[in-house]
């Protein structure tokens, strides 16, 4: 048993807040605070302080799984992983190796995500990869590359945040969703900053704002015009600015100028006083900040509604300078490294595109492959999850849960039961694990080292502080192994550490360069902000942060130095120029357009979805610790008292929702913090209360996100009987 305490990091979202570890002398670890860490400063959500109840072998898988006669029975390792290569080798054979699919999460380690990228493309020679941080964040990483060239999260720390002079909060719950991120946000109104939040609903965080505009779901993308349309009409832009750092603007001003502010007002409900009151909060500072997270992305127009919001900051002259600027909020723990390593389907290490001939060569000499054998950029989330069972044959899946997480979920799960073949990696049975023909039970955070890259592009490093249980096995032994039996005997390393080393190789000159990163400095300091070079900075080494030690040098896998950087790493980007080829940013020009599914006679009503404070994504771990389920017990229905009476459902009377795509039945929860045309569910649940029963699966043209955010369907009173056998 480790004795020692142990400073790591939360396994759940991405403001991965840190945290010691203290071994218990019965086994397991005890969470307690770890001031010394800059982003949380020690605070913790219920999340993360529970996280540790997760590892008890009471709640999770410890032996393989492999289904016989119908159901899943223990099996050895041999036997487990026998059967994966079998179905997976029986499938390359007879359909091609297109028809393997492989789905990984934004929770896996960037080490683990890098593996899964590589493990497809050169032992399974598919293109079909993708992983369900495309449901979290792919549309503000398509808006930032348009504008700025890059995607990271957030340009910028957190901690400039209450410097600022005003924050536009949009579609954004902090307050549920990563709470100690919520003190950045009351440090900003205590030193004299603004803050408005967009949001549909009456929020906890909503609450804490200077101006809440409560726009119809799926409208932002008018509203961000209406406020530009204001910000010209006031002279309020910043013409040096556009003119010495933009390009772009005329057809995006244009653009803007065709959306009056009371055709805006009829289109999203938010009167046209409050777009006067917003556009004077935003401008009056010299410095103000446009934060979005999932509210504008997750709709069928999420990148467009991402670009508007980024063309209100540029035309008030916002990103690139200091304590300004437009950043993402990101979801998941490692949503912004899992995309950066390769399991995104149009990706390659280093945020390298797929279809860039010079980053296949680069990634193929470190792999040691043909360029040429590498395939092409495969289907998105959705689109492979929609193609099992047909085009896809057999799936491998790693940390992720759609048969609860993914829009349309019944469909989802009826497409999920189609495969010949599926494989699933977890730490719990979870819900698509149960419908696996193979089941691996693999470690987690405390139990296994390796870097996540949080909201702030900061990467850190996770810790193992304990020892996992007997029969669990981590997801790179799972890859070594597969890759063996399936005829490739080298480069699947089972020790984080070395994959890292390759990592940096892959990632070095690409947009995301982790080259000048190693474990010895993250060990020492408080994460590295990418891009950071291993080639010292044109004008010099720079200084290494006070207290830092580099670790001690030592030879790389394949003997080339590996302690030598003294990049300090970025933690403000564009401040000189943007990362396009003129280093300037690009406006894109857009309009407003309907969700894909507007409310009619027979779906009058919109359904919007998010999560609680209690629970986490598809709640496959959150659902298995007692004190979080007592805070958040199960699915429920937020709806405004009109509509409330107008069913005669009362507070905690079963309602059902339907949607042209099934129905789910929760009790009402009557609020007035919801507009009365629109409904709101939390998708942490399965069975009868799911709520991705209902939501949409039309996809954004450009990022492939899901319209999670908004469609139509009615709400019908449940009558006792069918409550009752419900
Ligand atoms: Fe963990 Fe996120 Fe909660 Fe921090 S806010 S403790 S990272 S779940």
């Amino acid at each position: 048993m480790q004795t020692s305490v142990t400073p790591t990091h939360c396994p759940y979202c991405a403001l991965q807040c840190g945290m010691n570890l203290t071994p218990e002398p019965a086994g397991g670890v005890t969470v307690v605070e770890r001031p010394d860490f800059p982003v949380n400063r020690g605070a913790l959500c219920g999340k993360g302080r529970t996280a540790p109840a997760v590892l008890s072998s009471h709640v999770r898988l410890t032996s393989p799984l492999v289904r016989s006669g119908g159901t899943l029975v223990p099996a050895t390792w041999d036997e487990a992983l026998d059967r994966i290569a079998e179905g997976l080798r029986r499938t390359r054979t007879e359909h091609g190796p297109d028809a393997c699919g492989v789905f990984g999460g934004g929770g896996l380690t960037n080490e683990k995500a890098y593996t899964l990228g590589k493990f497809a493309r050169i032992v399974l020679g598919t293109s079909q990869i993708d992983y369900n941080g495309r449901f979290c964040m792919s549309s503000a990483a398509a808006g930032g590359i348009k504008a700025f060239g890059l995607d990271r999260g957030l340009p910028f720390p957190l901690e400039d945040i209450p410097k600022t002079g005003c924050v536009l909060l949009v579609g954004s719950n902090l307050a549920e969703t990563m709470p100690p991120a919520l003190r950045y946000l009351t440090e900003l109104k205590e030193n004299g900053g603004r803050l408005i939040v967009v949001d549909p609903r009456r929020t906890r965080t909503a609450e804490q704002a200077d101006l809440h505009l409560a726009p119809r779901p799926g409208t932002d993308l008018a509203l961000a015009l209406g406020l530009l349309h204001l910000i010209v009409a006031e002279g309020r832009t910043d013409e040096a600015y556009i003119r010495e750092r933009t390009s772009g603007w005329e057809e995006a001003r244009a653009a803007a100028m065709a959306h009056w502010p009371e055709y805006v007002e009829r289109i999203t409900g938010v009167s046209v006083p409050e777009l006067r009151e917003a556009v004077r909060l935003f401008c009056e500072p010299e410095a103000a900040m446009v934060l979005t997270a999932r509210g504008p992305e997750q709709q069928s127009k999420g990148t467009d509604t991402v670009s508007a919001w980024i063309n209100l900051s540029l035309a008030t002259g916002r990103p690139g300078r200091p304590l300004s600027g437009y950043g993402c909020l990101t979801g998941q723990g490692n949503g912004q490294g899992g995309r950066e390593h390769g399991q995104k389907a149009d990706q390659l290490p280093g945020y390298r595109k797929l279809t860039d001939p010079e980053a296949r060569r680069h990634v193929a000499e470190v792999w040691g492959v043909d360029p040429d054998s590498l395939p092409g950029p495969g289907r998105s989330a959705y689109e492979l999850l929609d193609a099992l069972g047909t085009d896809i044959r057999s799936l491998l899946l790693m940390a992720s849960n759609p048969v609860v997480s993914a829009p349309r979920a019944a469909h989802v799960e009826e497409r999920i039961r189609s495969l010949d073949f599926l494989a699933v990696c977890d730490v719990v049975l979870s819900e698509t694990a149960e419908l696996a023909d193979v089941v691996l039970p693999v470690t987690q955070w405390a139990e296994e080292t390796g870097t996540t890259t949080n909201l702030e592009g900061r990467v850190l490093l996770r810790r193992r502080a304990i020892t996992p249980p007997e029969g669990v096995r981590s997801d790179l032994h799972v890859m070594h192994e597969l890759a063996a039996r399936l005829g490739v005997e080298k480069g699947f390393p089972t020790d984080p550490e070395e994959v890292f080393e390759e990592l940096r190789r892959a990632s070095a000159g690409g947009p995301a360069d982790y080259s000048g990163i190693t474990y010895g400095r993250l060990a020492a300091e408080n994460g590295v902000f990418w891009p950071c070079p291993a080639d010292s900075p044109a004008d010099g080494p720079a200084d290494v942060p006070e207290g830092a030690s580099l670790g001690a040098p030592h030879d790389g896998p394949n003997g080339e130095p590996t302690d030598t950087a003294v990049h300090p790493g970025t933690p403000r980007l564009f401040l000189d120029r943007f990362a396009t080829e003129d280093g300037r940013a690009r406006f894109v020009p857009v309009s407003h357009r309907a969700i894909a599914e507007e409310p009619d006679d027979e779906y009058p009503v919109l359904l919007t979805t998010g999560r609680v404070v209690a629970q986490y994504q598809s709640g496959a771990q959150t659902r298995r610790v007692d004190e979080l389920n007592a805070a958040a017990p199960g699915p429920f229905v937020e709806l405004h008292p009109r509509l409330a009476e107008r069913l005669g459902a009362a507070e905690g009377d079963p309602v059902a929702v339907v949607s042209r795509r099934g129905r789910a039945v929760a009790p009402a929860r009557i609020t007035n913090a919801i507009r009365p045309d629109t409904v709101f569910m939390p998708f942490h649940w399965p069975g009868e209360g799911r709520a991705n029963t209902l939501t949409n699966p039309a996809l954004d043209p450009t990022s492939r996100m899901p319209e999670f955010k908004a469609c139509a369907v009615r709400v019908e009173a449940v009558n006792a009987v069918e409550a009752v056998e419900a």
